[in-house]
């Protein structure tokens, strides 16, 4: 019964379009073209909730869904696209820690990761932005189909290891917008974290 709330124009200004500060919210961030709208969509099961984007980082727009009366989420901008201007990148770095540091209602970060690149620098700052937050993170390693079961379990492994430092703080998970694989799974997590 995802329903789009509001709109911020950027994230600079995040803090006087959202709602209070109370009960749950979840955000969902990544770079461009990581597959977040195309898993947004098919996590609410609406078929263009999230606007999936021909042009990757023309919009810094964020956009607020509730689930109900006590819950959203949030849809960051996707970052690191190379056209935008490196000041703008700072600005819009800056903020999003900010957000993330300073939002209380925030229960869990959703990092998504084209399966194929996984964990570039900007994700990386993410997750351990995120974590210093003692905010929990799902990294999602998105568009899963593309790779032959054999390889994708391997990149899975991999990036387990590599954000295995953070503990519990942060899962691991394979996704398919186009198949559905991880769905349940995801869904689980976001349920738990929606439930805390
Ligand atoms: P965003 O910029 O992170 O919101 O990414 P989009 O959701 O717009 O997806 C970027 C591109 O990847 C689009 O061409 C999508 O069709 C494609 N894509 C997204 N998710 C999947 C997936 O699970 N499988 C495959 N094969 N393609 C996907």
């Amino acid at each position: 019964q995802t329903k789009f709330l509001i709109s911020a124009p950027d994230i600079a200004h995040l803090d006087e379009y959202l709602p209070g500060d109370v009960g749950v919210e979840i955000a969902f961030a990544g770079r461009s073209n990581a597959g977040k709208s195309s898993a947004l969509n098919a996590l609410t099961e609406q078929k263009s909730l999230a606007r999936t984007s021909k042009t990757p980082g023309r919009t810094q727009l964020i956009n607020v869904f509730s689930l109900d009366a006590d819950r959203r989420l949030v849809d960051l901008p996707g970052y690191g696209f190379a056209k935008v201007p490196l000041a703008l990148k700072n600005k819009w770095q800056l903020a999003l820690g900010e957000y993330l540091q300073k939002r209380a209602c925030l229960s869990g970060v959703v990092v998504l990761m084209d399966i194929r690149h996984p964990l570039k620098d900007l994700d990386m700052q993410m997750i351990e932005w995120a974590v210093f937050s003692e905010i929990p993170v799902l990294a999602l390693l998105t568009k899963s189909d593309k790779l032959a079961q054999n390889v994708k379990m391997k990149t899975v492994n991999a990036v387990r290891k590599d954000l295995a430092k953070f503990g519990d703080w942060v899962q691991v998970e394979p996704f398919s917008s186009t198949k559905g694989t991880g769905k349940p799974k995801v869904l689980s997590i976001l349920n738990k974290w929606c439930h805390p």
